[in-house]
């Protein structure tokens, strides 16, 4: 074992082995090289963005246990950046390579159930929820929840996907055989006034900062707009943070941490979902922060201190979804406008092909 996970930082010019080679491993592969570690990355896509910009890219099923072991033995820390590997394969890979965060907080992570619990169990609110294993678990828990309410996939969900909202005229059989599952949760329905999200990065010795709070405007289930400053109270602020800070202390977290909340009609906060990598709600970091979610990832999983997360301007961030990509030319036009694509070739309906940072001077 190369490295027994104790307080010692991997030097610039080691190597960071990213699981999955999206976006995120894309801007993370980016942080990486301006600090002078290469990255290695493993997915199954050919051509994946991320590849483009790492030093190696391993493309290889994620069950793959010879290639793991090869990929283990290239590298000198794993990390992820996107949740839903098996966790076998995780440790499997912990067996001879550190991995951030661990595999207890990817199994936590990864199923919608597991999440609830873990933080209903530091007394941290979320939506009434219960766990549905087949259509009558279905009927009883809509009895006790009422309509409308959310039926999700309990893993593998993401913008949206694997969702049906349970109306007042849905079928409770149809609906439990469309979504195909055979573990989900209902979630009652929350009127929530708006939608926040907080990141949190959590270094080795177990130092942790927090980047502000963003107001977040999702349009069909995906996420279309962050504002920083988010337009609540400072008590509210605190509350965010506080949740967010409780949350990464007891997963025992090295390396980031983004918690989506719902702020409900009385003002309360209500966690929605959480994600052990860096967010696309983090995107504005990049360019309104001293040092932005990327390289605080980086950061936390080569041990090295943490970053300085200040926010020196305000920041709308507008993710560019399927077409919205052919707008780039006006986009950098713009004045105060930073323009991030990801390399895909194919803008598909849904998919998302860049983002937008606008910044401001910062308000008072
Ligand atoms: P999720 O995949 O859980 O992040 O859900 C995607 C989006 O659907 C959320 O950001 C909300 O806008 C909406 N949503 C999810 N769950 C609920 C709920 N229980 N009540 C109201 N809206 C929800």
């Amino acid at each position: 074992m190369k490295d027994s996970g104790v307080a010692s930082a991997l030097p610039p010019g080691s190597t960071i082995g990213i699981i999955g080679g999206g976006q995120l491993g894309r801007m993370a592969a980016i942080a990486a090289a301006r600090l002078g570690y290469r990255t290695h990355v493993y997915c199954p896509e050919t051509d994946s963005p991320a590849s483009h910009v790492a030093a190696t890219t391993t493309v290889a099923d994620y069950n793959d246990l010879d290639q793991l072991t090869a990929f283990a033995k290239s590298v000198d820390v794993v990390t992820f950046e996107f949740e839903n590997i098996p966790v076998a394969s995780v440790l499997h890979l912990s067996q001879s390579v550190a991995v951030r965060p661990s595999a207890r907080v990817l199994e936590i992570a990864q199923d919608r159930s597991n999440e609830k619990r873990f933080f209903n169990g530091l007394g941290i609110g979320t939506a009434p929820w219960r766990d549905v294993l087949s259509a009558d678990d279905l009927k009883t828990a809509v009895a006790a929840l009422g309509r409308p309410s959310v039926l999700k996939t309990a893993r593998m969900g993401y913008d949206g996907k694997g969702q049906i909202k349970i109306e007042a005229d849905t079928d409770l059989d149809q609906a439990w055989a469309d979504l195909n599952t055979d573990k989900a949760v209902l979630e009652g329905f929350v009127t929530f006034t708006g939608e926040l999200s907080v990141i949190i990065a959590r270094g080795l010795n177990g130092d942790s900062r927090c980047f502000d709070p963003v107001w977040n405007v999702h349009t069909r289930h995906i996420l279309d707009t962050s504002t920083v400053p988010a337009p609540i109270t400072p008590a509210q602020e605190r509350s965010a943070i506080d949740i967010a800070t409780r949350a990464a202390q007891a997963l025992d977290l090295v390396g980031l941490l983004a918690v989506e909340m719902f702020l409900d009609q009385s003002g309360a906060l209500l966690v929605n979902e959480m994600a052990p990598r860096p967010h696309n709600s983090g995107h504005w970091t990049i360019d309104a922060c001293v040092t932005d979610q990327f390289e605080q990832f980086v950061r936390a999983v080569c041990g090295l201190p943490l970053g300085d997360p200040a926010r020196h301007c305000d920041a709308v961030m507008t993710n560019l979804i399927g077409d919205d990509i052919e707008r780039w030319r006006d986009i950098l036009n713009k004045p105060n406008a930073k323009l991030h694509l990801y390399g895909k070739t194919e803008a598909r309906e849904g998919r998302k092909m860049g983002h937008v940072t606008e910044v401001k001077p910062r308000s008072p």
